[in-house]
């Protein structure tokens, strides 16, 4: 009877003494981090988009404008950010499904995205821009768009833009990088992408059979997505972004990427 007691004991002992230990690393974790989200954030984007993220051709680290940024947010929060690569139309199903905390990638706030999902602040301000291969004279505003065969990258803005042009003949490429593609096989007439991407193509692609014309067809603004109704972590986004703007880390990131100094820290 005696052993048995002990035994008992023993075990209520063990219990209590990991109990115990499980309180005093909850207690770590709390006071590690000013942030309650002090563990590794999954990070997902859709590593196509220069200059927002992409894979380099001499490493296979990301870059860009949003990889800096979330990697600066993540040091503010006091947490890691693990950047997964997902195909852009698998981001907001990623959020859904808790496979991923957070998605930069060039995401514009929609209304339509906003039932889905829920948005930081705004980080830029971008909006849709056409391009077209260099000889061509016939394409100058989205009007001419009509009836034109167009590339865009599936699941964006671009693509429901170009879907309204009456006629038209939409091709749905799996990433913008395609639709460049597309545009100098001669496959298609124009491009319709975000304006940055369209610019930094023609930047980096000096090879001048590309050009980019008209206007801004739209206002848009990216923000950085979480899943619906986590509140607590829009919270914390906003909170170190505003900091970044602060402290003039958003700047130093936006030269880096735009040469310019933002004309409006949106
Ligand atoms: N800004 C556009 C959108 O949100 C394109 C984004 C992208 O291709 N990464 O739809």
């Amino acid at each position: 009877m005696k052993k048995i007691l002990f035994l008992c004991m023993t075990a209520l002992m063990s219990v209590a003494m990991l109990t115990a230990g499980c309180g005093d690393n909850a207690a770590d974790r709390d006071s590690s981090s000013s942030s309650s989200t002090a563990k590794t954030l999954k990070i997902g984007s859709s590593a196509d988009f220069a200059p927002f993220e992409f894979q380099g051709a001499d490493s296979n680290e990301y870059q860009g404008f949003d990889m800096d940024l979330i990697r600066a947010i993540g040091k503010e929060m006091g947490t890691d950010v693990e950047i997964n690569n997902i195909a852009f139309d698998g981001l907001i199903p990623a959020l859904q499904s808790g496979n991923i905390d957070i998605a930069i990638s060039g995401m514009s706030i929609t209304d339509e995205r906003k039932q889905q999902v829920g948005f930081s602040d705004p980080y830029y301000d971008s909006g849709l821009t056409i391009a077209v291969k260099a000889d061509n004279n016939d394409i100058n505003s989205f009007a001419d768009l009509k009836g034109k065969k167009i590339a865009v990258q599936i699941g964006t803005t671009g693509a429901e833009e170009a879907k309204k042009i009456p006629d038209a003949q939409v091709k749905e490429m799996n990433s913008s990088a395609d639709t460049f593609l597309e545009l100098k096989a001669g496959n298609v007439d124009a491009v319709v992408n975000d304006k940055p991407v369209n610019d930094y193509y023609m930047v980096k692609n000096s090879d001048n059979t590309v050009k980019r014309v008209g206007e801004k067809l739209t206002s848009e603004s990216y923000g950085i997505a979480v899943k619906k109704d986590n509140t607590k972590l829009v919270g914390e986004l906003n909170a170190a972004l505003k900091k970044l703007k602060e402290n003039g880390e958003y700047n130093k990131i936006y030269k880096k990427w735009f040469g310019t100094e933002p004309t409006d820290n949106k």
